[in-house]
C-alpha cells in the first residue's frame, strides 16, 4: 500500500509540478528570500531584550537596547567609538554645550568688597549641577580637546605663562570650543611667599599675556596650590579679577578626592583637575563621579558671570 501510495502521490505531484507557472514560481522564490532575511534580522536582535524574564515578547521589545552603563571610554581613555563625534550613550550626562545650558544659575556671585575679591570654595546651589575647572597646561594633547569636545564640556582653564607661551594655539582652540580663560599667575608661585606688588605683578602680568596670546582677558583668578592671603584677595581685585575661584574636589591620578568628607561630589561642588599626560584617567573619574550622583557638569563661568540677575523662571 505504502509503495502504490508513493507512487501515485509522486505521479500526481509531478503533474502539479509540471502546472506550475513561472510567477508562482517566482513568488515563492521571494517568499524563502523574505522569510530568510526575517529570521536574519530577529537573529540580530538581543534576545534578552527580545524576552522578559516570563518568556514573554514586551511591546517595547523592538526599541533600542539600554545601552551599558560607561563613560563610553575604553581603559586607555580613548573613547569606546573612537570618535568625538558620535553621540553621547543614553545615560550620559546631558551636555553643557549652548542651547543645552542646562538648570538656570541660582546663584550670585558677591562682589568685591573693601577692595578685596571674594572666594568661591563651591557654589550653594539647589540645582544638581557640578563644575570642572582644568588648571596649569602643562600637556596639551589632542586626547584632551577630543574629550572635552565630545561631552560638550566648557569650563574655565586655569593657565600659566610658562605653559601657554609656548603652545597658545592649543587654547585658542579649546577657546574654540567654548572653554574660557582664568588667570594662574605667571609662573606658578606661591604668591604667600610675595609681598603685595608682587602679587599683583604676578596676577596682572598673567592677565596681560592671556590677552594678547589667546585673545581673552582672565576675571577670574586661582592662586597656585589654593594658598592666599589678604594681599592676594586685594592684588586680584586690583587686576581685574571679580573672584578667588578655590576647588572642593579634585580628580587627581585617575581617581576622585573629596573634601568635606563627601564620599562622592554633591551639588555645587567644583572640581579641579590639571591638563596632565593622565587627562583621560581623571576626565573619566570625573564623569562617573557626576553620573554616579546626578549630576551635570555645567559652565562655571556661566554661574559666576557679573550682573546675573535671578529671574522668575530661576527661582
Ligand atoms: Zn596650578
Amino acid at each position: 500500500m505504502t509503495a502504490i501510495s508513493g507512487a501515485v502521490y509522486w505521479n500526481g505531484m509531478k503533474g502539479v509540478r509540471t502546472l506550475l507557472h513561472d510567477q508562482v514560481r517566482t513568488i515563492i522564490v521571494l517568499t524563502v528570500i523574505g522569510l530568510v532575511l526575517a529570521v536574519n534580522g530577529i537573529w540580530k536582535l538581543d534576545w534578552p531584550v527580545l524576552f522578559n524574564d516570563a518568556g514573554i515578547l514586551p511591546t517595547s521589545s523592538i526599541s533600542p537596547r539600554t545601552p551599558p552603563r560607561s563613560t563610553g571610554l575604553l581603559n586607555n581613555g580613548q573613547p569606546a567609538d573612537g570618535g568625538m563625534d558620535k553621540p553621547l550613550p543614553a545615560d550620559s550626562p546631558p551636555r553643557s554645550g549652548e542651547g543645552d545650558a542646562g538648570p538656570q544659575p541660582d546663584y550670585v556671585l558677591p562682589p568685591v568688597t573693601a577692595g578685596l575679591a571674594p572666594v568661591v570654595n563651591r557654589i550653594e546651589t539647589s540645582r544638581p549641577v557640578v563644575f570642572l575647572t582644568i588648571d596649569d597646561g602643562m600637556t596639551a594633547s589632542p586626547e584632551a580637546s577630543r574629550l572635552l569636545n565630545r561631552y560638550r564640556i566648557k569650563a574655565p582653564m586655569f593657565l600659566n605663562d610658562v605653559y601657554v607661551k609656548d603652545k597658545p594655539d592649543y587654547f585658542k582652540r579649546l577657546i574654540a570650543q567654548g572653554m574660557t580663560v582664568g588667570s594662574h599667575t605667571v609662573d606658578h608661585t606661591d604668591l604667600t611667599t610675595l609681598d603685595y606688588a608682587g602679587q599683583r605683578d604676578e596676577i596682572c602680568q598673567n592677565a596681560d599675556n592671556m590677552e594678547n596670546w589667546l585673545g581673552q582677558r582672565p576675571s577670574l583668578f586661582r592662586p597656585p596650590y589654593g594658598d592666599y592671603d589678604w594681599n592676594t584677595r586685594r592684588a586680584a581685585a586690583d587686576c581685574g579679577m571679580r573672584a578667588l575661584v578655590m576647588w572642593s574636589a579634585k580628580a587627581n591620578g585617575g581617581s576622585m578626592q573629596y573634601q568635606d568628607g563627601h564620599g562622592g561630589l554633591v551639588a555645587g561642588d567644583i572640581v579641579l583637575m590639571h591638563f596632565r599626560p593622565e587627562f583621560a584617567q581623571d576626565f573619566e573619574a570625573f564623569i562617573d563621579a557626576a553620573k554616579a550622583a546626578g549630576l551635570q557638569p555645567v559652565n562655571l563661568s556661566e554661574w559666576l558671570r557679573p550682573h546675573k540677575p535671578l529671574t522668575d523662571a530661576s527661582i
